[in-house]
């Protein structure tokens, strides 16, 4: 499924995770890409599989999620562990959204009020975090579009959907992605066939929901992702358009792309990530200085995180997301990112309150320049809100800072100089670091670290 010599589809639901892939896993995952399936996102149904599935995802180049499905809900007694353990795979770098979660009322393993409070939770979670939900719903269309709140600002999967005509309507009102699966190929399946006409082109994703639901002409087999071709083509024939396979696929990729926030145009960057033991918070993409060695100049992320913001993320979804996420356990709270987190100085503080209110340590990390824009008291209760600092010195003095860390702030060494005697003076923990390679002489700097009394980090 070539796509003007770009393969692209999206397997947008994917079981990897399942032992029916354990012994060809890799050739799988091979064989999709040869049928054109460049993404698949791969949902889990508990702790265990979500575990394997972000594996797999780190592994392959994939994409995971992790969630409860309501026929696989925990224990009673072992409910706020499994949630917890649950909510730390969130963390995992190519893990990126909640699912799948919903109701099923055609098993009823469990009771529908203990499936609701499931359900509402990962609604909760999801909301507070950002990232997209998928949803599960057997026998339970309609109260699965109840539960969902009129004004949800992620995006929402209903996946595998059944529901019926209104209930569709429905759901498109609302702007929701709709999945459709193999059973859309089967001859019999005229009625679902009828309602993919209903859905908008934009909103409609094909999955294969493997290894269930073959498409034809694999019924009866092991359903893999690279049988989403066959309801691809079956999604160009419904749509009547003259259209080629590859332009079909082509635009359901790109509707799965925005589903899982992993567009050009809506990509999502992390807000929290892991790095080593310590866990670090991305609020912005900003800075003053273009480091000579900033890895922005060639890279979005790290550790196969993605940390470039489109925009500042909203204040309301940082403090949800620290509040949300299991971040005590780790040794530190680092305020770092992906540009220079004192340009939102109000915000950095409310963060850091938050979290040393649960017991945890943290650290700002930052380029010592916002006394160009607070006062020496607003720096100095910024900074008393950290148990430490480590400010980027760069070089051992202001010709050479000007040539390593150019900046749009004038006078930017003396600003740097005034920040770190600040932080000095408030008796933080403090220390000053400088890049191996960037071409700072680092005798000089190690020199000037002594003089202002700074431990010096050489990165
Ligand atoms: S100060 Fe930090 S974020 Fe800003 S350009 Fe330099 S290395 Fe990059």
């Amino acid at each position: 499924m070539s796509s003007g010599g770009n393969d692209l589809g999206f397997d947008s639901h994917c079981h990897l995770h399942f032992s029916h892939f354990e012994e060809d896993l890799a050739k799988v995952v091979e064989d999709s890409r040869e049928a054109g399936i460049s993404h698949i996102l791969i949902p889990s149904i508990d702790v265990e599989t979500a575990e394997i599935s972000a594996n797999i995802a780190e592994r392959y180049n994939l994409y995971s999620a992790a969630a409860f499905h309501p026929e696989h809900l925990p224990e009673e007694e072992h409910e706020e562990s499994e949630w917890l353990a649950l909510k730390r795979i969130l963390l995992r770098p190519r893990t990126i959204a909640v699912g799948e979660t919903g109701l099923d009322y055609h098993h009823k393993t469990f009771s529908p009020e203990k499936q609701h409070r499931w359900f509402q939770q990962h609604i909760e979670l999801a909301e507070a975090t950002g990232y997209p939900l998928i949803v599960h719903s057997r026998g339970a269309e309609e109260e699965v579009l109840k539960q969902l709140p009129e004004s949800l600002s992620i995006p929402v999967i209903l996946h595998c959907w059944g529901g019926n005509e209104s209930l569709t309507d429905n759901a498109v009102s609302r702007e929701f992605y709709i999945g459709v699966d193999g059973p859309l190929t089967y001859k019999k399946n005229r009625k679902l066939r009828d309602l993919i006409r209903r859905i908008p082109r934009d909103k409609l994703l094909v999955e294969t929901d493997s290894p269930f639901l073959p498409p034809e002409p694999f019924r009866g087999k092991r359903n893999e992702p690279a049988y989403c071709r066959s309801i691809v083509l079956q999604v160009r024939e419904l749509w009547g358009a003259d259209m080629s396979i590859e332009k079909t696929s082509y635009i359901l990729w790109e509707n799965a792309m925005r589903a899982y926030q992993l567009h050009p145009e809506n990509r999502k960057a992390d807000i929290v990530y892991r790095y080593g033991e310590s866990l670090y918070v991305n609020i912005t993409s900003r800075c003053q200085n273009s480091c000579n060695f900033c890895i922005r100049n060639s890279v979005d992320g790290l550790d196969g995180y993605h940390l470039k913001h489109l925009h500042d993320p909203p204040e309301k979804l940082v403090l949800s997301t620290i509040e949300a996420l299991p971040i005590e356990g780790f040794k530190e709270l680092v305020f770092c990112g992906f540009g220079e987190p004192t340009l939102r100085s109000d915000l950095l503080m409310r963060c850091a309150e938050a979290t040393r209110s649960r017991g945890v340590k943290t650290r700002l990390n930052t380029n010592g320049l916002c006394t160009s824009f607070l006062d020496s008291q607003q720096v100095t209760n910024l900074l008393q809100c950290f148990d430490s600092v480590s400010i980027s010195l760069n070089a051992s003095g202001a010709k050479e800072y000007n040539r390593i860390s150019p900046s749009t702030v004038p006078d930017s060494w003396e600003h740097l100089m005034k920040f770190i005697k600040l932080a000095k003076r408030t008796g933080i923990h403090s220390q000053v670091s400088v890049v191996n390679k960037s071409g700072a002489d680092l005798q000089r700097t190690k020199a000037l670290a002594e003089r202002l009394q700074m431990p010096l980090r050489i990165r």
